[in-house]
């Protein structure tokens, strides 16, 4: 017997989806670094390179688990007795109350083949308008800024590898420091060649530490800075004329609304000092290449869209998009966050980030699918908006990779919703708190006992490749789509095999915004990832947008004025400082998969609210002492942490635990539909 061959893959978690290799010859599976793959080059975080544990773990569901009632406990059955039960509750609800009754909850962590296929079961085979997806939660403000502005979605519209050639950055609302270790390589061989990087936000983060410039905004004020930034750049002539007049259009508009953003007025509202604002936008006006980077930090707002197209704004005025080693550009979170917002999975969407209104999208989908354009259904409700309706609108609910209990805002709320569903649907592969008050839970495949694809937040299409068959008993996603629609009576429209499922996808996003027509799963091997848009398989990928036009119907970016406002809560006598939340370095989004990891755990066991010094002795807490943080929405316990690193108007809690969504305000963007997770007002109290 030779030694096993190791199957190179990528990371199960974050958006830089870090080439790995599992050799999986005998269980355990091992992991090692992918050394020669061009973006990590060999680098892992610790979640990376603990993933492979979670292959083998003991609490890894392995059988289908019903309920017979409510309060019943969940109990081992067969497949057949599961998707029967699953289809008699669809059958029931749609009988009684409609095809959109039953709902769709996907996630940004489900393959391009897999999101894809859960948009196609709910149009096809459920004939419903009730699905959407986590990412709504992550990404929609950055996506719906970056269509208006550049006429298209791509986080990243450059390789990473220009990260390292840029000579200014400024990175707003992000802490890949934490969040995607491995991507510090790029930010650190620029910085060790003299580059300058510029950190924005309202915690000392280890990315802002090691910054250049540091600005700490109250959180909610990032839109008057970019505004008082870009006043700033007008006023000392760094805009960049030519570029505005040639490549450009409404930036009069935008020049006469920066004109009250005057340094004092923007200092007040974001507590950034003048002189910081006059040092970062002559960084970025006077350098010759320089990116704009946002993320989270930006969007998650009642105003986020608006937020990020501030940036944008200030990014176009100094003409760097589409220029060399230049840009702007969103860093995507979720491991497919990028791919998982193109193919179908939001509530407004068709393949190829197509539109469900629009007619010429619907004729071409429906005739990849073999369906009338007119049993499509048309757009439903947004995540959360779909979320406070179950139990009303939406009676029964199928939740794929996504721990909807812990992640959604106002989570106390959200979990009352779920109670109050007739049936529930969650595929996983552990009894994460939202499996575990399903009704039915279906065991599924984990990423290295599948084939699929995965779009990374470059916007570079990678194979996620199988390494291992799943556990006997346990089914891909995939399949089961394929069994549910064979049950409704739809199963002709539907496999479940991957390769199968992505050549279709190719046609169906053919001619779209994301147009992946020409990338194969022999390209993606050979050339290690094929950038879209890639409309026929002798064009060569587009690793660089916008270097000549961009994909507008005129070619030009398009500015957008846009306003301060604040949040929608701010603190107040009862509620005195501002809540923000956000990622620590062991754990990822809600934790279902991070807090099964011993390791992980043993670095960062709990929940914990960082605290300043003067809001601890002002509470009379110590370190490691628990406090509970309280808003209009919940209350939650935490570990006080006590750091000099976080503004002393503000408190953060990482979001991997159970209680941090409990105290996050819902309130949505109003063309995102994103929650605001970033900005709400909370007390702080000892417990005695
Ligand atoms: Fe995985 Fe992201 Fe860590 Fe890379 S940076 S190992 S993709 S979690």
């Amino acid at each position: 017997m030779g030694r096993p061959v190791p199957t190179a893959t990528h990371c199960p978690y974050c958006s830089f989806q870090c080439g790995i290799r599992v050799v999986a010859g005998n269980r355990p599976a091992v992991l090692t670094p992918w050394e020669d793959f061009p973006t990590n080059r060999g680098g892992l975080c610790g979640k990376g390179w603990r993933a492979a544990e979670l292959l083998d773990h003991p609490e890894r569901i392995l059988v289908p688990l019903v309920r017979s009632h409510r309060d019943a406990p969940l109990r081992p059955t067969s497949w057949d007795d599961a998707l029967d039960r699953i289809v008699v509750a669809v059958r029931r609800s749609q009988l009684r109350y409609g095809p959109d009754s039953v709902g769709c909850f996907g996630g940004g962590g489900l393959t391009n083949e897999k999101a894809y296929q859960l948009g196609k079961f709910a149009r096809v085979a459920l004939r419903s308008a009730s699905i959407d997806y986590n990412g709504r939660f992550c990404m929609s403000s950055a996506a719906a800024a970056a269509n208006k502005a550049f006429g298209i979605d791509r986080g990243m519209p450059f390789p990473v590898q220009d990260i390292a050639k840029a000579d200014v950055i400024m990175l707003v609302g992000s802490n890949p420091a934490e969040t995607m270790p491995p991507v510090m390589q790029w930010f650190d061989e620029g910085r060790a060649a003299g580059a300058r990087h510029i950190v924005v936000d309202p915690r000392a983060t280890p990315t802002a530490l090691g910054s250049a410039l540091h600005l700490q905004p109250v959180p909610g004020t990032d839109l008057a800075l970019a505004n008082g930034l870009l006043h700033l750049a007008v006023r000392e002539g760094l805009v960049d004329e030519e570029y505005v007049a040639t490549r450009t259009a409404g930036f009069e508009a935008v020049r006469r609304t920066v004109r009250a953003y005057w340094p004092d007025r923007v200092e007040r509202i974001t507590g950034v000092p003048t002189a910081a604002m006059r040092e970062a936008v002559r960084l970025l006006g006077e350098a010759s290449s320089a990116m704009v980077l946002t993320a989270r930090g930006a969007e998650q707002h009642s105003n986020g869209t608006d937020t990020v197209l501030a940036f944008v704004n200030l990014a176009l005025a100094l003409g760097l998009p589409g220029r060399p080693h230049s840009g702007y550009a969103t860093v995507t979170g979720q491991g497919n966050g990028q791919g998982g917002r193109e193919h179908g999975q939001k509530a407004d969407q068709l393949p190829g980030y197509r539109g469900l209104d629009d007619p010429a999208a619907r004729a071409h989908v429906a005739a990849v699918w073999g369906v009338d354009p007119g049993e499509l259904p048309g757009p439903g409700r947004s995540a959360y908006e779909m979320l406070d309706r179950l139990g009303v609108d939406v009676r029964v609910l199928l939740v794929m990779a996504s721990n909807i209990a812990v992640s959604a805002p106002r989570s106390d709320h959200v979990g009352k919703r779920l109670g109050a569903l007739d049936f529930l649907v969650v595929s996983d592969f552990f009894l994460s708190e939202t499996a575990a008050r399903a009704d039915v839970v279906l065991p599924t495949a984990q990423w290295a006992e599948e084939d699929g694809t995965v779009t990374n937040f470059e916007g570079r299409v990678l194979r996620r490749r199988r390494a291992l068959p799943p556990p006997d008993g346990v089914w891909t996603d995939l399949e089961i789509l394929r069994a549910l629609a064979d049950r409704l009576g739809r199963g002709r429209y539907f496999a479940d095999d991957p390769r199968t499922v992505f050549d279709e996808l190719r046609r169906a996003s053919a001619g779209g915004p994301a147009d992946y027509a020409g990338i194969t799963y022999e390209r993606i091997d050979a050339e290690q990832g094929v950038f879209w848009p890639c409309p026929a398989e002798d064009h060569p990928g587009t690793p660089r947008l916008f270097t000549e036009r961009f994909a507008t119907p005129d070619g030009r970016a398009r500015f957008h004025p846009v306003e301060h406002k604040e949040p929608r809560e701010v603190p107040d006598h009862e509620f005195p400082y501002r809540l923000t939340t956000g990622r620590s370095l062991q754990h990822y989004q809600s934790g279902a998969q991070t807090r099964r990891v011993p390791a992980l755990m043993a670095i960062e066991p709990d929940a914990y609210v960082e605290l300043h010094p003067t809001v601890a002795r002002r509470v009379g807490v110590s370190a490691n002492e628990l406090v509970r943080l309280r808003t209009r929405r919940g209350t939650a316990v935490f570990r006080a942490r006590i750091t000099e690193n976080i503004r002393p108007d503000t408190v953060f809690v990482p979001f991997h635990w159970v209680g941090a969504n409990a105290l996050t305000n819902p309130e949505l963007d109003p063309r995102s539909r994103m929650p605001e997770f970033k900005a709400c007002a909370v007390s702080v109290s000892r417990i005695d």
